[in-house]
């Protein structure tokens, strides 16, 4: 079978079934061109649906983050197609980005509730959303302080907080764990899934981590720019 019928699980409820929030056709990134061109993704097929909960597995250059960025609009394929029918309106797409930055000037709250207030959001409407993202992330206590008053896996955990507030239809999250201890980043883990499952919003998560990709449905493994079948963790080394 092809990464594309594993991308939807079988138990799927039927009226979602035929809505697609990302589709990847072939879709293929080179960097470079000719003697030293680097082909991170080589053509691949993937399709994501409302309720999917989709991890990435692969070693550290194996192409994870470039095809992140292909589902995300943030690279155009070389070839091939990445087309996104549904989420067309603003934060339709949530992104949880490996070294994902916070705002020096604002306390957390106000960063977590950045996106709904340029977004149009009323000022107190974002900040009541900001503070259950971020309560979502065990991040609550966090809310006062700025960025260089919090560790980097906070910073991490707000970066979550920041896209769930946004309630998104599609998560994607790089790495979201990468920077985090294994319990601090199976909180961030859980907050993702549970958003997820709040909203109806599908997940696809990169990890070079087993344990992390056992949390999430259905695993697929990437290898050298390839996007290989579903494999299970311990089949990933
Ligand atoms: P991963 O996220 O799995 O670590 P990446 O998608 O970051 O992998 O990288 C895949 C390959 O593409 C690597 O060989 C990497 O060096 C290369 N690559 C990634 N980004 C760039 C870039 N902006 N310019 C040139 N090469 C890149
Ligand atoms: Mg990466």
């Amino acid at each position: 079978m092809s990464p594309h019928d594993h991308a939807v699980p079988a138990d799927k409820p039927a009226t979602a079934v035929d809505e697609v929030l990302v589709d990847c056709r072939d879709a293929a990134l080179t960097f470079g061109r000719g003697a030293t061109a680097v082909v991170a993704v080589h053509g691949a097929n993937l399709r994501v649906r409302p309720g999917d909960r989709l991890a990435v597995v692969g070693p550290s250059g194996s192409g994870k983050s470039s095809l992140l960025h292909l589902m995300a609009g943030l690279e155009k394929p070389t070839s091939g197609t990445v087309t996104r029918p549904a989420p067309d309106r603003p934060n339709g797409i949530g992104l949880v980005f490996q070294g994902d930055s916070l705002i020096p000037a604002l306390d957390v709250i106000e960063n977590t509730a950045l996106p709904l207030v340029l977004a149009g959001v009323p000022d107190a409407e974002a900040r009541r959303s900001a503070a259950e993202a971020l309560a979502l992330v065990d991040a609550a206590d966090l809310a006062e302080r700025l960025p260089e008053e919090i560790s980097g896996g906070q910073a991490q955990r707000v970066a979550a907080a920041r896209v769930l507030a946004q309630g998104p239809r599609l998560i994607l999250a790089d790495e979201p764990t990468g920077r985090l201890d294994r319990t601090t980043g199976g909180h961030v883990l859980d907050a993702l899934l549970t958003a997820a499952d709040r909203t109806g919003a599908a997940l696809v998560v990169t990890t070079h981590d087993p344990a992390v990709a056992a949390l999430l449905t259905t695993r697929l493994a990437m290898r050298d720019g390839r996007l290989l079948t579903v494999a299970e963790p311990q089949e990933a080394s």
